[in-house]
């Protein structure tokens, strides 16, 4: 063996397979290494026996082509199976060299089996990963390699991405990222650096149809021994969900920390040992204290002594019951001085990994304790009032069970029937076994108020021999869903009332009777009294034609005087008790007819010279009154307007005027007379009543008019001015209607168009 095979045995590649070969392949040195491999003595002769056909010829033609001078090199990747009891892939090197003037060859055998399995692992990897794996070759600016995944991603497949150059996808970024994704990547192809540098960038995609993705892009760029970064390894991964949940968790808790720190509440996490670890701004206007005073403060030390038990009971049963809600409520006097109600549930997440604290939400209820003190204070007035009541009170179910009642309801249904009155009692069913069968009319009342109806009934008890009479109003019972529920009642006794009526009634009737009888003895006794008057009057006639005796004749017409005056008096009582005693008879009447009449049978045309009269009366229906009575006031009306002329005055003026309609007549008597003092306008219409000592008559003129206009349902009003003269007016309901005025003849109704 010469001295190279020596070295070469020995030398630190001995762990490779080293063959030595002529240049027809021919083995002239094998290492150790080989021989241990091939376990026998005897060497092979060519290093073709050692390999396959298809390995043979590739080599054969390797070795022809470096065989040729010294100093040659080539290699070759070479798969064996079951080669040097391997199945896999090996790198050969050849080195041509010189030895003695002949060349040799130097096959060297690296085993690379396992380099290759790792980068065909590595491969798997990219080419099955969701992610885009990228080689860029930052010098000439060109991809070497893009994974299938690109196509999911940028919705290009590898090859068409391959044809791209870098910055061609830019389009696909979102227009707010662009700016960010280009400084970014141009900035790492320029800057220097050594050995290799980590980098990365989140942005946003478009992508046809999943919209907007989220992407981070994770690279490796490596640097030459110039420094200047020549290659780019990068991965690209579509993190949207991971990145939605991110935003939404920080939405979550933004919106979880607003609700805490905006609610009225107090939220607060407290650890086992009862001290507070968080609390929300809410408990500064509740308790006075800031949530910095309070926090890792231990509630006992913060809460005044005499909640502590009720403090120490809450927290005992959150520790023994994790899975209760448990609730209490405590008073205390805050900073400020004021007592506040706290209503407060507790959870206990001290095993929730997430969590580790009892949750608290506290809330004051000092307003709803104040209220619900209010409410019980009112309804205990309420009770108070209901209780002291007389009257009766009580409401029943929808079967008519006794649902509550006063004492006056009580003592009502013992007096009457007998029992006491039970809650949930049928009190109808009771009432009826206690012996007092007819209860079905009140029943029915009941039941007509459960379909919504409010009532209203009298009711007549028969007690001790005397009536009580009570007047009831029932009503529904709705609850805030508007269903009737029930019945309420109230009751009240209007025994006295009844009396009372009953009494009024009677002495009503005894008035009446009194009347009639009092108008009979007025109407019999001037009856009676006027022939005596009028034989008088005829005596006293005798005697002026038969004295002559001028003092005796002076005292005879004095006589006759206050005789006629009587005389005319009479008249008038006559007159007024006969016209109350006659029925109201409506009928339709000719006003123009009417005036006529009056003025023919009461004055003499001789009588009054210069007489001014004139009617004015517009008809859009017939007048229709009782004609009596109607005759009465133009009487007085008139009369009076005659009697009380102003003789300083050249003529007597009497304007009647009026009209009437559906509803009503008016009728107005106008004169130029002495008027009358603003004083007695009131008394005029009393009895007796005169104005003047120049009234000849009784007083009881006008008297008679408004008895008259008040059977007609009328009424009269004046207006004077002294010396001037008066006007009244007269109104009255008109009582048209088709019959009466089909009384009316075919003359009258041509008199009717005035
Ligand atoms: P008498 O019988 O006195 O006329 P009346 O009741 O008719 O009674 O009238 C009451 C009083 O009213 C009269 O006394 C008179 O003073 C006054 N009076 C009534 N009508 C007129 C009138 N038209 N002008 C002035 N005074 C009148």
């Amino acid at each position: 063996m010469n001295t190279h095979l020596q070295i070469l045995n020995g030398c630190p590649f001995n762990h490779h397979y080293l063959l030595i070969l002529e240049k027809d392949g021919s083995i002239c040195f094998i290492n150790a290494q080989w021989q241990a491999a091939l376990r026998t003595e005897v060497k092979p002769g060519s290093v073709y026996e050692l390999m396959d056909d298809s390995c043979a010829s590739k080599v054969k033609e390797l070795m022809t082509r470096i065989s040729d001078r010294e100093g040659k090199e080539a290699s070759v990747k070479l798969t064996f199976s079951n080669f040097l009891g391997k199945d896999d892939a090996f790198e050969v090197k050849f080195y041509s060299f010189s030895n003695n003037g002949r060349i040799k060859i130097l096959m060297q055998f690296f085993d690379i089996t396992d380099q290759i399995r790792l980068s065909e692992r590595l491969l798997f990897e990219f080419e099955n990963s969701p992610d885009v794996s990228y080689e860029l070759d930052i010098k000439n600016k060109r991809y070497n390699y893009v994974s299938p995944a690109c196509f999911e991603v940028f919705e290009l497949t590898p090859e068409q991405a391959l044809q791209t150059r870098p910055g061609a996808l830019d389009y696909k970024v979102h227009p707010e990222d662009y700016n960010n994704v280009h400084t970014h990547f141009r900035n790492i192809c320029k800057q220097y650096g050594s050995g290799k540098k980590n980098f990365f960038i989140r942005y946003r995609i478009f992508h046809s149809t999943k919209g907007l993705r989220w992407v981070i892009d994770r690279h490796t760029v490596f640097y030459n021994p110039k420094s200047e970064p020549f290659l780019l390894l990068g991965n690209i991964r579509d993190i949207t969900d991971a990145h939605t949940a991110y935003e939404k968790s920080i939405q979550n808790e933004k919106l979880f920390k607003g609700i805490i720190e905006n609610s009225f509440e107090i939220v607060s996490l407290i650890d086992r040992y009862g001290t507070i670890k968080f609390v929300n701004p809410s408990v500064e206007p509740i308790l006075g204290l800031k949530p910095e005073e309070i926090i890792n403060k231990n509630s006992f030390s913060i809460l005044p002594a005499y909640v502590h038990d009720e403090v120490k009971r809450t927290l005992e049963e959150v520790l023994r019951h994790p899975e209760k809600m448990v609730e209490s409520e405590i008073c205390l006097q805050n900073q400020t001085g004021d007592w506040v109600y706290l209503k407060s549930k507790f959870a206990n997440y001290l095993d929730e990994p997430h969590i580790q604290f009892i949750l608290g939400s506290t809330q004051d209820i000092t307003a709803q304790k104040r209220y619900e003190q209010q409410l019980k204070d009112s309804s205990a007035n309420l009770n108070i009032i209901i209780n002291n009541t007389d009257d009766p009170i009580w409401s029943v179910d929808k079967d008519l069970r006794l649902i509550v009642f006063n004492q006056a309801f009580a003592g009502m249904i013992q007096q009457f029937f007998g029992f006491k009155p039970e809650i949930g009692q049928a009190v109808f069913d009771a009432i009826v076994a206690h012996g007092h069968p007819d209860q079905s009319e009140c029943r029915n009342h009941f039941l007509q108020a459960l379909t919504g109806l409010k009532i209203r009934f009298e009711r007549v008890y028969e007690f001790e021999n005397r009536h009580v009479y009570m007047d009831y109003f029932i009503s529904p019972l709705v609850n805030a869903e508007g269903e009737v529920t029930g019945v309420t009642c109230y009751g009240r006794n209007i025994t006295d009332k009844v009396l009372m009526f009953h009494r009024l009634e009677e002495q009503n009737e005894a008035l009446r009777k009194m009347n009639y009888d009092l108008d009979r003895f007025v109407y019999s006794m001037s009856h009676d009294l006027r022939s005596p008057v009028a034989s008088a009057l005829g005596l006293i006639q005798i005697m002026e034609l038969e004295t002559e005796d001028t003092d005796s004749l002076k005292h005879v017409h004095m006589i006759k005087k206050r005789l006629n005056r009587l005389d005319a008096l009479i008249a008038d009582i006559l007159e007024f008790s006969k016209q109350r005693k006659d029925e109201f008879l409506p009928e339709p009447v000719n006003l123009f007819e009417l005036i006529e009449e009056v003025m023919e049978t009461h004055f003499y045309k001789d009588e009054l010279p210069g007489l001014d009269l004139s009617v004015d009366f517009s008809a859009d229906f017939p007048v229709c009154t009782d004609r009596g009575r109607l005759t009465k006031v133009l009487e007085n009306l008139i009369s009076n307007a005659v009697k009380y002329r102003d003789n300083a005055k050249a003529n007597l003026s009497i304007k009647i005027s009026g009209y009437s309609n559906l509803q009503e007549t008016v009728i107005q008597v106008k004169d130029n007379g002495i008027g009358i003092a603003d004083k007695h306008k009131e008394k005029i219409f009393d009895m007796f009543f005169r104005a003047t000592n120049l009234s000849k008559g009784s007083g009881l003129g006008l008297y008679i008019v408004k008895e008259c206009l008040d059977s007609m349902q009328g009424s009269i009003q004046v207006e004077s001015t002294l010396l001037e003269g008066s006007v009244f007016t007269v109104r009255f309901k008109n009582h048209f209607n088709l019959d009466l005025v089909k009384q009316l003849n075919e003359s009258d109704k041509n008199h009717l168009d005035y």
